[in-house]
């Protein structure tokens, strides 16, 4: 019985020095470092508006919607991963997951997000208008009862501005403008369009500029979650 008991405390020795060993190699190694900072940082979920079927709006020399948000989404993500948050993108090219079937294609973007436990759903788009050049500028679409997601709309548009490309057009409420993959998301989410496809400045200067954008929408956001972070510390 005794004998039992001293292996029992020895094996139970083992175990511990064997996890510490463990720690210590992941902690003096540089990739488990990066992982370990990962899992402290906030998932957000991006999501390039449109794709596959569905081609959005089209600018005027033909260029469509799908492919400018997939550019914006791409580079806005990979800005984010570079500041060590988690992104979970809803698509990385025009292949989509999803079923030709508009419902299931947008339910399909929630599931992405809702799977992945994140932290925030933002979604790029780009605005058009019947009349070319009839209106220009950004605006987010946002439940105005989230307190945290109308600042994060406000934190983007304030790097949008400095940009100083198009007008701000503010923001709309998706409790009297309903937006499916913001109204429908269990994840706090917001809608961004970025600009006007049908407005020859907005669009120009997304051709010429686009970097610029992704590295604001990209700063609007850390910016807000880290102002988040800093108002739940004090
Ligand atoms: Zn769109």
């Amino acid at each position: 019985m005794k004998k039992i008991q001293i292996f029992s405390i020895s094996l139970g020795f083992l175990i511990v020095f064997l996890l510490g060993f463990g720690a210590n190699v992941l902690f003096f190694n540089d990739d488990s470092i990066e992982v370990y900072a990962n899992n402290n940082m906030e998932t957000i979920v991006i999501d390039a508006g449109h794709g596959g079927y569905d081609v959005g709006c089209i600018a005027l020399d033909g260029t469509q919607e799908k492919d400018i948000t997939l550019d914006i989404a791409s580079s806005t993500g990979e800005l984010l991963e570079e500041a060590g948050y988690n992104v979970v993108y809803t698509r990385t090219s025009d292949n989509v997951s999803w079923p030709e079937d508009n419902k299931e294609d947008l339910q399909s973007r929630i599931d992405i997000a809702e799977d992945a436990d994140a932290n925030y759903y933002i979604s790029i788009h780009i605005n058009s208008s019947d009349y070319n050049d009839g209106a220009s500028g950004y605006e987010t679409y946002v439940d105005f009862n989230d307190d945290e997601m109308v600042e994060m709309a406000e934190s983007i548009h304030a790097q949008l501005e400095l940009l100083n490309y198009a007008q701000d057009r503010g923001l709309v409420d998706t409790n009297e403008t309903p937006l499916y993959v913001v109204s429908n998301n269990s994840i706090p989410a917001l809608l961004l369009e970025v600009e006007f496809i049908t407005d020859t400045n907005d669009f120009n200067y997304m051709v010429n500029n686009g970097d610029d954008l992704s590295q604001a929408i990209a700063n609007g956001i850390m910016n807000s979650i880290e102002a988040e972070e800093i108002s739940k510390e004090v």
